[in-house]
């Protein structure tokens, strides 16, 4: 196994004993920490003393030793130096970008990121005084052209929530290094999947609500960079975590940090039993994205990009052409068939279905929805890993011939090589 390969990332993070000895960390939930000496205590306000460098633990919304925890193996998990675990996914990013950016300031974002980023970035935003232009996420030439003196980063998400296209996280980085720019990547959709810091990116991003907690119970974010950037966000005159409050308790801290081990393995059961839906789908005639087709428009970046081993993801973006048929086809999978269920987010052990142009993605304008590649018609399915993966297979044929996207059904008899994955 490589070093730098994410499981043994994962693995090279220092193991955490709990107190007297216990094989896992320990949950922390002091709100408030006794500091020994006087003099300690201004050193830590002034940023001087911390956890890690002579001084202690002061306060909860500050540092936490089992938050710290989780943020040091996504850290690790992510190859970057530092992390910082936050309330959800929507504080992780809206603390970044605000710790880089103030009123005059500039973006330059994806065109393709989750309806939430796009609605901060393009409604709330401006009302701060700060402005974003949107780019084709495989236009690397028109990010170029967007920088202006007043850009203060480059933002975009791995794999675009949810029309499955990628970034070139490579050649953005180096459109961002030549202005000294940070990269900022959103790597939600593919941990373990793609490692951004090793393709330049400088912070990343994860909305921990999704793959890398699994069982849909909990929100969570963490921001993942150079520690002199953690630090910054964590100072107690201007940290945008520190001073906008939305830390992560130790509880959910905790939680998470039992379900992270087991991150790669689901990750890949998630790739195997998404890559066999696709197939399947396109072969009925369907229109299906996914970056583990070779029909995949980026096919090729997925084999630069992509680590080896773990699969494409688990998401399935499936195109009904039509909202109405969309809306029919999740009926029938999840009231005929049992196969899923209609929820938004992704990443569950079960299968989740939902027509995203009027939900996740709601928040996006109908034109610009069209220019990121969005159907009305799109399914957004984020595949689970529960149940005999030919029975699904099987319930998803009939779902679709019931739904008249096919009219007449050939039950396959299914290649071993379907059930077996993907490499
Ligand atoms: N980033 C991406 C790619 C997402 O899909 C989401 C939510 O769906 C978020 C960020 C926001 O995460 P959270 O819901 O944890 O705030």
């Amino acid at each position: 196994m490589r070093r730098d390969d994410p499981e043994q990332l994962l693995c090279n993070v220092r193991r955490e004993f709990g107190e007297h000895g216990g094989v896992v960390p320990s949950i922390s939930r002091s709100t408030t920490f006794t500091v020994m000496e006087p003099e300690t205590m201004p050193l830590i306000f002034e940023g001087e003393r911390g956890p890690d460098n002579g001084g202690c633990y002061l306060y909860s919304r500050h540092y936490n030793p089992t938050v710290s925890v989780l943020g040091r193996q996504l850290a690790g998990l992510e190859g970057m130096e530092a992390g910082l675990c936050t309330a959800s996914g929507m504080a992780a990013i809206t603390c970044t970008l605000l710790q880089l950016c103030q009123s005059g300031d500039h973006i330059v974002s994806s065109n393709t990121v989750y309806g939430g980023t796009h609605a901060l970035l393009s409604e709330v935003f401006p009302q701060m005084g700060i402005s974003t232009s949107f780019v084709h996420h495989a236009d690397a030439a028109g990010f170029l052209e967007q920088i202006t003196p007043r850009t203060k980063l480059i933002f975009a998400e791995t794999m675009g929530n949810p029309t499955l296209s990628l970034v070139d996280i490579q050649q953005l980085a180096a459109v961002a290094h030549d202005h000294h720019l940070p990269l900022v990547i959103d790597n939600t959709f593919a941990p373990t999947l793609v490692t951004p810091a090793h393709h330049g990116a400088d912070i990343v991003i994860h909305s921990l609500t999704k793959h890398i907690n699994g069982a849909c119970d909990i929100l969570g974010g963490v921001i993942c960079g150079p520690q002199s950037f953690i630090d910054e966000l964590m100072d107690l005159h201007h940290g945008r975590v520190m001073l906008f409050g939305p830390t992560m308790d130790p509880r959910v801290a905790y939680d998470i940090i039992q379900r992270l081990p087991h991150l790669p393995v689901r990750m890949r059961e998630h790739g195997r039993r998404a890559m066999a839906v696709a197939r399947r789908l396109e072969e009925m005639g369907i229109r299906v994205a996914y970056p583990g087709l070779p029909s995949h428009p980026q096919h090729a970046l997925v084999k630069r990009m992509f680590n080896h081993g773990y699969g494409f993801g688990g998401v399935v973006a499936i195109d009904c052409k039509t909202n109405e048929k969309a809306q029919q086809l999740i009926a029938a999978l999840q009231n005929d068939e049992q196969f899923g269920l209609m929820a938004v987010s992704l990443g569950y052990y079960d299968t989740l279905m939902s027509c995203s142009g009027s939900t996740t993605s709601s928040e996006i304008p109908a034109a610009a929805q069209e220019e990121m590649g969005l159907s009305s018609g799109l399914i957004r399915m984020s595949v689970g890993i529960t149940g005999s993966l030919t029975d699904r297979l099987h319930q998803l044929e009939r779902a679709v011939y019931k739904t008249g996207l096919i009219t007449s059904m050939d039950t396959a008899v299914w290649q071993q090589d379907y059930l077996d994955g993907f490499q």
